[in-house]
């Protein structure tokens, strides 16, 4: 891994997008030992999607809908680089063996990216309706689990090696899943209102 320096081409102008980077935020956000998950070779795609798909990562093999970075308006690295944290944690992460929730799939994925620093205009926490709504809502609820306990996201993410139940969170954290997502909505209800009062 060290001497490798796999980048992303980019447009002249742009630093490319250095893979190794992203290798780290894993490797720091999901394991605490370099025993990870193996694999051997991942590709990137560049191509046409169907309409409104962003990207998608299946077997080893991101793809990112080039129809979606012509139009794209923002800082578009920032956004490229966003999405492969997201899809690049696909390759790593383990997923219960296939028990765990989609939504805490995807939201792992989107904690790695969040805590990379590549959130950008996401929702405020306390947003969403249950805990593995998926994405951004289940990535805000992860790191205020973590919050709760360093860590927390490395051990679960141990845990989901060879299976899952989301009694996992009770043994790490000493309570249920929905006793914490009651908590963590709860925090940031207080909060909105208490802004809320001070506006006037
Ligand atoms: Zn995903």
């Amino acid at each position: 891994m060290a001497s490798s320096t796999l980048t992303i081409p980019a447009p002249s102008g742009v630093n490319p997008i250095n893979v190794i980077d992203i290798t780290f935020s894993l490797a720091n956000d999901l394991y605490f030992i370099p025993s990870c998950r193996t694999t051997p070779k991942l590709s990137l795609f560049i191509e046409t999607l169907g309409a409104g798909q962003v990207a998608f990562s299946s077997n080893d093999e991101i793809r990112v809908n080039a129809d979606y970075i012509q139009g794209f308006s923002g800082d578009l690295k920032k956004e490229i680089t966003g999405i492969l944290y997201h899809e690049v944690v696909h390759s790593w992460q383990w997923n219960g063996n296939e028990q765990a929730p989609m939504g805490l799939i995807e939201g792992i994925a989107d904690f790695v990216r969040l805590k990379a620093g590549y959130a950008e205009n996401w929702m405020q926490p306390g947003s969403g309706n249950k805990w593995d709504e998926g994405y951004q809502v289940t990535a805000l609820f992860l790191d205020y689990c973590n919050g709760l306990r360093n860590g927390f996201m490395a051990e679960l993410n141990k845990r989901m090696r060879a299976g899952y139940s989301d009694n996992f969170f009770f043994e790490l954290l000493g309570k249920t899943v929905d006793q914490l997502w009651s908590e963590y909505m709860a925090k940031y209800k207080t909060i909105h209102i208490r802004l809320f009062q001070c506006s006037f």
